[in-house]
């Protein structure tokens, strides 16, 4: 099954991805970490796009379109979750003849439903275990003060994003509401969109998911 996680920055997506690939031995395909992982390791495009990024804004349809192409191809049993990609109608329509070339097919798109001001509230107060990925919010769940992680158990690997202050998330929601959510629409067109209620609890928000993608 191949599914695409559709929100807005804060919504969830990672933390529900995790979950789907610990579940379900699915792959996660996060364009934002892709990038990030080629701005931290200093590659020709991750010092192209390392300036856009910190600014909120979105980097070209064909950098990312062709990040994605390379991680498709190749057997993969338990499916793609894509998480953060496609974020225009350019990159959903690349997507579906990507996987049409693949003999894969796109099976569901959950659109995870947030609020404005609760984004503002998590993205602000959110820090991340670089070391297994899991989010930490200030005011929901501090980050443990003996340090280490609940997750992973490392210590000290806590970390935020550089583009997670109110700034550049006031540009990554005007990026979410211009050019993505007319996804919304597109999906729901091709009756492939089922939506969640993202403000619950992650273990809720699990739950929501989990039926979507059995009905
Ligand atoms: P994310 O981790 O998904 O919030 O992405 C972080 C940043 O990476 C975004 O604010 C964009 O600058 C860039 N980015 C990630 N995915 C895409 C995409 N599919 N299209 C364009 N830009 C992207």
């Amino acid at each position: 099954m191949n599914i695409i996680l559709l929100g807005p920055p804060g919504a969830g997506k990672g933390t529900q991805a995790r979950h789907l690939v610990e579940t379900r031995n699915m792959v996660q395909l996060s364009t934002g970490d892709m990038l990030r992982e080629a701005k931290d390791s200093g590659t020709e495009m991750g010092n192209m796009v390392a300036g856009v990024m910190a600014r909120g804004e979105l980097v070209t349809d064909e950098i990312v379109i062709g990040l994605i192409r390379e991680k498709l191809e190749g057997d993969n049993k338990g499916g793609f979750i894509f998480d953060g990609f496609p974020r225009t109608l350019e990159q959903a329509d690349a997507l579906g003849h990507l996987m049409s070339d693949e003999g894969k097919t796109l099976d569901a798109v959950i659109e995870m439903r947030v609020d404005d001001e609760a984004l503002v509230d998590r993205i602000t107060a959110r820090s991340t275990c670089s070391g297994c990925g899991e989010v930490y919010n200030d005011n929901t769940k501090p980050i443990p003060e003996n340090g280490k992680c609940t997750s992973c158990g490392q210590e000290n690997l806590f970390t935020r994003r550089a583009d997670d202050n109110e700034e550049s998330l006031k540009t990554r929601l005007m990026a979410y509401y211009k050019q993505t959510s007319p996804l919304i629409g597109y999906y729901y067109a091709k009756e492939m969109l089922s939506s969640v209620n993202g403000l619950g609890t992650v273990e809720a928000v699990q739950g929501e998911i989990k039926s979507a993608l059995e009905t």
